[in-house]
């Protein structure tokens, strides 16, 4: 166990006495907790923070992580007021690890017995074509998102788990769903279908629908105002470079393109997904070297990307191997940028004009490296990177590109859990 240990007996805090809880220590009733809850199979991931206090890069008020549900046993890890709290022990359930997470905040002084939380944010992946912009939830919505379990297999029952167990312990605050498929609704059917046979396609409800929007929202609503541009005036590309990886192309504020697909598994290389294949590779997987179709799944959706190609996912152990003079590891990151140049290219085709093209997540915001390979050698098209701006150690939303460059290029650090926060502050409000 990692110290500071729990302490399960102690009393909770009073609200007035909280200490360093902007609202509640001092001014009670100042603030917008919201509580955003991303709930995986076998995981939960939470974060209560003020969205109208906090920055993309603020630390939340408290953060957490529920894992090993279900196993013989699971682990609580909690960080509030500079400090991280480990609990283990057996967690059967969604209902007991999210149970066991109130209880830990409660002792620590910032659960929900404590802070007022004005509402909850879920991250649901999937909302098919039903589902444009984040909804209150009630019983018919989430009959909704049940119905499109079979697009999302993996991740909506493990989101309605999440949801079914936050409304029956919190019961009397607005719950709010917010759908990483959402933003990609507009995306006109050129970009959205796939030519693939009509009537199955339309059967079994196979089209792109597009990942991480609450992302390429989050950032790209922050590009018109560091161009002083409206929003309507601008175009740009998103490139949400993290773990999972997706390009977005924008047209005043109506996302066009995207790379994901109709699951997470299409377009850019990542961490340890494939990114875009032929097809045709998976027929010759299962008919010729024998896999099952769940080995190919786990194939291309863990042990492929830059790790299958390196051995390594994480970009900063890729890069200390290519500075050994590691091949691998070297081709690895030519075929990731390879394929991530490509779709910026098709991008700035597909828009016709470009004012913006914007870095976010773990490699966009931290690899300058990545950065100026994506975009090396396109002075022609107008992109002009500046090495001093983009090698600068900086945090914040910063313009990376040279004065003259006639399309700009920023970083933007993306917060999803703080979208899902004001979305879920901003819906309650409403109501
Ligand atoms: P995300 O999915 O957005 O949390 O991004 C996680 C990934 O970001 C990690 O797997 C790393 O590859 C990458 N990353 C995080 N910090 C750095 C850094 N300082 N330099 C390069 N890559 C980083």
């Amino acid at each position: 166990m990692n110290a500071p240990s729990t302490t399960p007996n102690s009393q909770p805090t009073p609200e007035a006495e909280v200490a360093g809880v902007p609202g509640v220590n001092g001014v009670p009733g100042e603030s917008h907790f919201a509580l955003v809850l991303n709930s995986g199979s076998s995981s939960i991931k939470f974060q209560v923070l003020d969205p109208l206090a906090a920055t993309a890069t603020s630390e939340p008020f408290v953060s957490g992580l529920v894992e090993q549900i279900g196993e013989p046993m699971g682990r609580i890890t909690l960080k509030a007021g500079g400090e991280k709290y480990v609990l283990e022990e057996p967690i059967p359930d969604h209902a007991e690890g999210l149970r066991l997470s109130f209880d830990l905040m409660d002792q620590h002084g910032c659960g929900p017995t404590q802070v007022k939380i004005q509402a909850v944010g879920h991250r649901v992946v999937h909302g098919g074509i039903l589902f444009s912009q984040p909804e209150i939830i009630t019983d018919q919505i989430v009959d909704m998102i049940r119905d499109l379990i079979p697009l999302a297999p993996l991740h909506n029952p493990a989101n309605i788990d999440g949801i079914e167990v936050a409304r029956r312990i919190l019961p009397d605050i607005p719950h709010v769903a917010v759908f990483d498929t959402g933003f990609f609704h507009s995306m006109p059917p050129a970009a959205a279908l796939y030519a693939v046979n009509a009537e199955v396609a339309m059967q079994n409800g196979v089209r792109r629908y597009g990942f991480h929007g609450t992302s390429h929202e989050y950032v790209s609503q922050q590009v018109p105002g560091l161009l002083g541009l409206p929003e309507r005036a601008v175009n740009q590309i998103t490139l949400h470079l993290g773990n999972g990886a997706s390009a977005a192309a924008i047209r005043g504020g109506e996302a066009v393109d995207t790379t994901m697909g109709m699951t997470p598994l299409a377009g850019l290389v990542m961490g340890t997904r494939s990114g875009d294949i032929d097809p045709g590779i998976i027929f010759h997987l299962y008919r010729t070297a024998g896999m099952s179709i769940d080995d190919i799944d786990e194939l291309l959706n863990r042990k492929s990307g830059v790790k299958g190609l390196s051995g390594v996912n994480d970009f900063r152990e890729l890069r200390a191997m290519i500075e050994d003079e590691d091949q691998d590891a070297w081709l690895a990151y030519n075929v990731y940028i390879h394929q991530l140049r490509k779709f910026i290219g098709a991008y700035m085709i597909a828009l016709g004009r470009v004012n913006a093209i914007t870095f976010t997540a773990g490699v966009g915001e931290n690899d300058r490296f990545v950065r100026a390979d994506a975009l090396a050698g396109l002075e022609a098209f107008g992109i002009k990177l500046d090495p001093e701006r983009n090698a600068a150690p900086n945090d914040g939303p910063r313009e990376i590109s040279t004065d003259d460059s006639a399309v700009k290029v920023f970083v933007v650090p993306t917060n999803e859990e703080l979208a899902i926060a004001k979305y879920a502050v901003e819906l309650a409000e409403k109501q």
